[in-house]
């Protein structure tokens, strides 16, 4: 059945005036809508208190397990206006489906598929109005989930508490797609076997944050780390891909990966018209000999952020290595955004309105 939430809508909301100022230019995650939801979990109760509630300061135990022990998960999902004014998500199901699995691996409870659309879809429905309608705009839609009990043992947390928060989002790239610098991290690990590297969890992002200040320090935008094999693994908030001059796109597989939902969709895109699609292990040694035997003939990064973003240069402490730019990047970035803005058929049936 589906949930009963409580709205008690936020008396001190922004005015359409101020909001609308905003939305001119909203940057990434430092505004937030007027509402956000939430839904309690207990061992006893499962999920239930689900509200609708003003956005607001949340009040923990400082015992609350979460702050010692990092029990979080959470997600990422834009909704996008549609020219005739109705707001979409992207594939909400896959980031569901992929917070179940989070949940599984960080021993918190899963959330049912339909109480998380059911959460997208109050929060709109307070606060829509958020969704900007500029070129490459949209709400920043996030999801989470954290560990809320007041108990010092190390076990899963018996109380749990799922939030949603949303931010508006302006486009990632001033002035157009730019090819970025990655820096290869060689110190540090992203992930380890068996470990966490597959959960969108809080801790894989505190560990890839001094790498990040690392590749910020030798000139880079972004970082791209290793398994302890030598394979590439993925960078910071992006999978990697790797285009073959015989048509082949390679993207790295394993399960200390976050399996993102941008490149499974930009693949299926790239199969359509014709491309073979490989996943599996891809070694720092081929991507290296690829570039150099001109086999690779574009090597590009996405995610739900950025979309797509080429990789302009691999940077190591021994110097750089420019990497080829195509077109098919690009070209995939423009179906795809064509389809998550309404301006395209959407022939797999990715969207979902709100
Ligand atoms: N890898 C990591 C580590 C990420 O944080 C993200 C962003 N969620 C991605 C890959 C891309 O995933 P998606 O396309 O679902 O945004």
């Amino acid at each position: 059945a589906p949930l009963e939430f409580a709205v008690t809508k936020n008396l001190a909301a922004k005015s359409a005036a101020a909001r609308e100022e905003i939305l001119k230019n909203p940057g990434f995650g430092t505004v937030f809508t007027d509402h956000m939801v939430d839904i309690c979990w207990s061992t006893r109760g499962g999920w239930h208190r689900p509200r609708v509630q003003p956005y607001g300061p949340i009040s923990l135990d400082p015992a609350a397990a979460v702050l010692h022990y990092g029990q979080e998960i959470f997600e990422g999902i834009k909704a996008y206006r549609h020219a005739d004014g109705s707001i979409h998500t992207f594939r909400p199901r896959a980031n569901a489906e992929r917070m179940q699995r989070s949940a599984r691996r960080m021993a918190l409870p899963e959330l049912p598929t339909e109480y998380f659309l059911q959460s997208l879809r109050e929060l709109i429905a307070v606060d829509g109005d958020w969704t900007p309608s500029g070129a490459d705009q949209s709400l920043y839609l996030r999801p989470f989930m954290f560990a809320k009990e007041a108990f010092l043992g190390v076990r899963p947390a018996e109380k749990v508490a799922y939030y949603l928060i949303a931010s508006p989002a302006g486009s990632y790239f001033k002035g157009g797609v730019q090819p970025v610098r990655i820096w290869l991290s060689e110190t540090y690990a992203r992930a380890g076997k068996g470990g966490t590297g597959a959960a969108k969890t809080g801790g894989n992002y505190a560990s890839s944050l001094l790498p990040q200040a690392e590749a910020y320090e030798n000139g880079c935008d972004q970082v791209v780390f290793l398994d302890p094999d030598g394979n590439v693994e993925e960078l910071g908030g992006m999978n990697v891909v790797f285009v073959h001059r015989d048509g082949r796109i390679i993207t790295p597989q394993s399960d200390s990966i976050l399996e993102g939902i941008t490149r499974d969709s930009l693949l299926q895109l790239a199969e359509d018209r014709g491309h073979t699609v490989e996943r599996r292990p891809v070694s720092l040694q081929e991507w290296r000999d690829g570039v150099a035997s001109g086999d690779i003939i574009e090597v590009f990064a996405c995610g739900t952020a950025a979309v797509v973003t080429p990789i302009g240069a691999l940077v190591t402490a021994a110097g750089e290595e420019r990497q080829p730019t195509g077109d098919l990047a690009l070209s995939l970035r423009e179906e795809l955004t064509d389809i998550q803005y309404g301006r395209a058929t959407d022939k797999h049936g990715w969207m979902h309105q709100l």
